[in-house]
């Protein structure tokens, strides 16, 4: 599969999610992957829009099937993954592809699509990460911590992608992905 695929990651609460939602207001052209995950939907969420919420049994077929891109445990808990089939499909249709992942799937996505366009978004500091995290109120504080374990070890690792947009200001941040994929 080539193409044009470009991942979005980052660490926790860093405004990723919130970024592609905007690029993809701005530039409805783009094809934004939605995701499988086992974790169950937060108020609001709805299948097939923000992810395809699965059981367990069906995350393991697509695994054993090998129906996704990459996929990986966030976080400690629940699984997500790339649907391949969708995303073969768009690439195929000549689609701007983004898929908004965690860096773990970062690293699958670099290893199987090496001509895929990998951005690291980035917090403007560890301090501003962290107030982001309890100021969004979803997570339990055990949940956070546990997110905040994670993202430590997630912002070492902006060196492995091949560009990186600070989140400071989102409309900076959309600006420079649109700069970034030609659009
Ligand atoms: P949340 O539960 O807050 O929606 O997402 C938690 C984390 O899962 C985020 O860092 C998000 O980027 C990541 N994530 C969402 N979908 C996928 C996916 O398909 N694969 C991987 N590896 N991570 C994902």
């Amino acid at each position: 599969m080539s193409g044009d695929v470009t991942v979005i990651s980052g660490p926790t609460a860093v405004g990723k999610g919130t970024v592609t939602r905007a690029l993809k207001a701005l530039h409805p052209e783009v094809w934004l992957s939605v995701s499988a995950t086992t974790r169950p939907p937060r108020p609001g969420e709805r299948n097939g829009e923000h992810y395809w919420f699965i059981n367990d049994a069906d995350f393991d077929e697509l695994v054993e099937t090998d129906g996704l891109l990459e996929w990986a445990v966030v976080h400690g808990r629940d699984r997500y993954g790339t649907l391949a089939a969708p995303v073969r499909a768009a690439v195929e249709r000549g689609e701007r592809v983004i898929l908004e992942i965690d860096l773990q799937g970062a690293r699958q996505v670099r290893q199987r699509l090496p001509q895929a366009r990998l951005v690291f978004i980035a917090p403007p500091s560890w301090d501003e990460l962290v107030n982001r995290l309890v100021g969004r109120g979803t997570e339990t504080a055990e949940q956070r911590e546990r997110r905040l374990v994670t993202a430590r070890g997630e912002l070492a690792a902006a060196d492995e992608f091949n560009h990186v947009v600070v989140n400071d200001d989102l409309g900076t941040a959309v600006d420079e992905l649109v700069s970034l994929l030609g659009l």
